[in-house]
Parts: structure tokens; sequence; C-alpha cells
């Protein structure tokens, strides 16, 4: 039996942000992940000598003035060899036959969008106000969709608007706040940011942190229990049988795997249906490319290439038809040429959902069918923003929703976590703190998601920690 005063329940970028933000400030804390590698949605994995990334593609908000700044420089973060993109062009918009370059810095994206739409200008000047405005709570009632289409009467802008956010959330015009919109658009207009080499270094450097503050990260640990005494759980067990003691516990796993961690009468029935029962975001199909040597020359900023009339609500379904694409290189640690590309697209789980229990390693011939019609669309597609693309490629290999729901073991292989809905804020967005006293979730599920979303709801999770600590301390 180990002891700790806090126990992290997984080892996603939220669950080590946590730790770290804790062991920082004199607490020992142990990270406990079910699987061999640390990092959850942010790890890094090797084919043959190359490196491919399952998720850091992009993150804004990294200058001094930018959302992500100060938070970064705590976490020690800032300092790592992050490249700016394209000042006059991070997003390159390809949509209608037409390509859209989007710049960094908020006045030059609206003037070069004025310059693309002038009959738009008013819209464009109240969507600017909008955009600068991230800390509004009617942001989290509002629908991001109708908001769109208040302001501006092409359709064309309005598409270019969301080509970015297609790969970045879940664009769904019944539900999506304009909080999620706006959150996964203005920090990379801020500034927008690549690291040069792989996740894998961010997980490691803020692994080493941890321990270099006495902490631990344990990797193969599946925690299959918390253990409940007078209301507060005391321990975790593992599907080893080891057990970990704790004064504070903190999950980073989907909240409705924390719930089934907890016995029945554990959890109050409302709170446990609300949790099980809500909906989860769509997931992502990933082609990860290795280009043949110096093939393709570095682009320093991100490509969409748009095929569909209508950005929202497009992602892959049983039809298996793409709607569109990200196109995102990895900056080359040798020389001006792309060593690995990534091609995204988003998909539904029950394109795949039908071979869930299907194991890893053999997974049947009709599960490949579908990857290889995926695949040969979104090199199609690609060849529109890089033409010759196909015959640049020397190996490829690709992930769906059913890759995160085996790793991770993120209900549905859900992207993003949990769909919030502006409809219904209260419901959809979640507080850090459960009923049970000494047990706190984090991670993407709760109210923003992508590196920026997960460090914000790390630090208002270590907010409600420490207040408990003061509360305990007080008695
Ligand atoms: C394909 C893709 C591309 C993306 N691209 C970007 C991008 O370019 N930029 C960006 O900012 N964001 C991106 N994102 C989103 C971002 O990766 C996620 O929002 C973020 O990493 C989620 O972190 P998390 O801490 O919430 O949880 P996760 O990363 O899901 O981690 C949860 C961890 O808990 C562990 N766990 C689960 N159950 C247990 C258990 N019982 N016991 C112990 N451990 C357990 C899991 O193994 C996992 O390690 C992308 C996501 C995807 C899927």
């Amino acid at each position: 039996m180990q002891k700790a005063d806090i126990i992290v329940v997984g080892s996603g970028v939220g669950g080590l942000e946590v730790a770290l933000t804790m062991a920082k400030e004199g607490m020992r804390v142990i990270v406990l992940e079910r699987q061999h590698q640390a990092g959850g949605c942010m790890q890094s994995f090797s084919r043959g000598k190359v490196m491919f990334d399952n998720a850091l593609h992009c993150v804004g908000g990294l200058d001094e003035k930018g959302q992500l700044y100060d938070a970064f420089s705590n976490l020690g973060l800032i300092h790592l060899p992050w490249k700016r993109l394209d000042m006059c062009c991070y997003d390159e918009v390809h949509i209608s036959g037409k390509v859209f370059s989007i710049p960094q810095g908020m006045m030059q994206y609206t003037n070069a969008l004025k310059t693309y739409f002038p009959h738009q200008e008013e819209g464009l000047d109240a969507w600017h106000e909008i955009l600068t405005s991230t800390d509004e709570e009617w942001l989290k009632q509002t629908s991001a969709w109708e908001t769109l289409n208040s302001l501006f009467t092409d359709s064309l802008l309005i598409q270019v608007l969301s080509a970015p956010a297609m790969f970045k959330m879940e664009l769904r015009k019944d539900t999506l706040p304009l909080f999620s919109l706006v959150h996964g658009t203005t920090p990379y207009i801020e500034s927008a940011w690549r690291l040069q080499g792989d996740g894998n270094s961010l997980v490691n450097y803020l692994i080493h942190q941890i321990r270099s503050y006495g902490s631990e990260v344990i990797t193969d640990k599946e925690v299959t229990q918390f253990n409940v005494k007078d209301g507060h759980i005391v321990s975790a067990t593992c599907s080893d049988g080891s057990i970990y003691e704790g004064n504070i516990f903190v999950s980073n796993t989907h909240p409705s795997v924390t719930c089934n961690m907890l016995e029945e009468k554990a959890l109050k029935p409302v709170f446990r249906k609300r949790i099980v029962t809500l909906p989860n975001t769509h997931g992502i199909f990933t082609l990860h490319l290795q280009m043949r040597h110096e093939a393709l020359r570095y682009f320093n900023h991100n490509k969409y290439v748009i095929k569909s009339t209508d950005c929202w609500d497009a992602a892959v379904d049983n039809d298996l038809k793409v709607s569109g694409i990200m196109l995102s290189a990895r900056v080359p640690a040798n020389g001006e040429h792309v060593v690995n590309l990534d091609i995204l697209t988003p998909m539904k789980w029950e394109t795949v959902e039908k071979f869930a229990k299907s194991s890893m390693r053999r997974r049947p011939k009709a599960y490949k069918d579908i990857k290889n019609i995926i695949t040969e669309q979104c090199l199609d597609i690609a060849e529109e923003a890089i033409p010759g693309l196909r015959k640049m490629v020397l190996k490829s290999w690709s992930s769906t929703p059913l890759t995160y729901f085996n790793h991770n073991h993120t209900p549905q292989g859900s992207a993003f976590g949990f769909r919030k809905d502006y409809a219904h804020p209260l419901n959809t967005i979640l507080s850090p703190k459960t009923p049970i006293p000494n047990l706190f979730m984090t991670g993407h599920n709760l109210m923003l998601h992508g590196m920026h979303g997960v460090t914000v709801t790390a630090a208002h999770t270590a907010i409600e920690i420490n207040k408990k600590i003061t509360q305990i301390k007080d008695l």
C-alpha cells in the first residue's frame, strides 16, 4: 500500500498539469496511468524511425499577451521549442475553388476577411468584438451557429470562419455554444504555434518536473475502484490488486468512467444518471503519412480543404463520405522538407462501433476496408492543396475513434469530451467538484478541450483542491 496527499487517476495533460501544480505547492502526488505510456491523447508513437503525434498539431495563445502564456510559464512549458506559424497565413482555407489566407493578430484577421468579403464589414466588426470577449458568461448560453447566421448573409464567409473549427471541436448546429467556438478560435488568431519535436517531449517534461518535486507518475496502473468510507474516498484499487491511499483524489478519466469506479451507493442516482447519459462529441480519423526523402517542402501553416458546401454536422458516418480535411506537417528536425504529415477528418463513433469488441492486434477486414475507403478520399481531397501528394508518400498508418476508445478508454472514442449544449449550459459544463467532497475531476470533458481547454480546467481544479485543503486545515 502506498500513500500520498493527492492521488491523480489518468495522466492526460489535464491530470499531469493538476499533479504538477499541486506538487509545486508542496503536496506529495501520485499519478496512476493505465497505459504503458503517459500522456493520453497527447502521446506520440513511433513507426520505424519516425515519430508521429496523436494530437498536438497546433496550440494557440503562447505569446506574452496570449491566453496561455501565464499558465504555460507557471508549468514550465513556455520554454519548450515552440515555432510560431506564419504571421501572414497560419490557416489556409481551400473552399469552393478559392483559397483564403488567414493571418495572425486580431486586427490583421478582421482586415483580411474584410478584403475577401467587403460587403460583410459590419458583421465582421461585430464578430471581432465577440472574439475578444472570451470571458463573457452569455457566450455559454448562445448558439454559435445562430450567431454566425445573425451576423453574416454570405454563407461562404460562414464556412471560411468555420472550416478550421471543424477539426478543433464538434461543429453541431443544434448544440455548439458560442463559448466553445470563441475559445477554439481566438487563442490561435492571437498567436498560433507548433511544437518542434513530438507531443511526448511536452508530456515527459511535465513528468520530469512532477518527479523533481518528489512526486510520482506510475504507468501500467489501471484504477478499477475508488474505496469509500463515511462518504469520503480513502483509497484507489488497481487491476493488479495494488492500493493507493490519499486525502484527495482527482480523476482525469472520462466522468462516466469515474462514476463506474464508484459503488452504487457512493453516488446519488440522479448525479450518476446525469453523467452517464451525457452525449459525447464525435471522434477523429487521422491519416499519418511518412513522406519520401525531400519530396515536400515544409509549409508553416495548417491547410484545410472543404469539399462539402457545409462543414457543420459533416463528420464521416456510415455513408463513409469525407467532407473536409486538415493537413498539418511536423516541423522538420533537420532541413526544409516534411518527414511526416497528418491528415485529419471528423468521424462519428457509429462508423466503427461494430468493431468495438475486436482485438487491437487483429482487426477484422471490414474495419480495414473502411479505413482504406477514408484514406483514399483523404488523399484525393489533399491533392487539391498539395498536387501530386500521393506520389510523395512512402508509408501511411491511420487511427479512428476506436483507437482512442481502446487506448484511452474514452467512451465512443470522443476527441473533445462531452458535447456542450448552449441550451443546457448548467448540465453540460461540469464543475471540478463532485458530490464526494474529496473527489475532483479534471480534463477536457468539464468545460473546454484541447491544450488550451485542459490547461484552463486544470487551473480551476487546482483552485477547488486548495479550497478543500484550507477547509480541512481550518477544522
Ligand atoms: C486526433 C486528435 C487531434 C487533436 N489535435 C489537437 C491539437 O492540435 N491541439 C490541441 O490543443 N488539442 C488537440 N486535440 C485535443 C486534445 O488532445 C485533448 O483535448 C486533450 O489532450 C485531452 O486531455 P485530457 O487530460 O482531458 O484527457 P486524455 O488525454 O483523454 O487522458 C486521460 C487519461 O486517463 C487514462 N485512464 C483512463 N482510464 C483510466 C483508469 N481506469 N486508470 C488509470 N488511468 C486511466 C487514459 O489512459 C489517459 O491517459 C486533439 C484530439 C484528438 C483526438
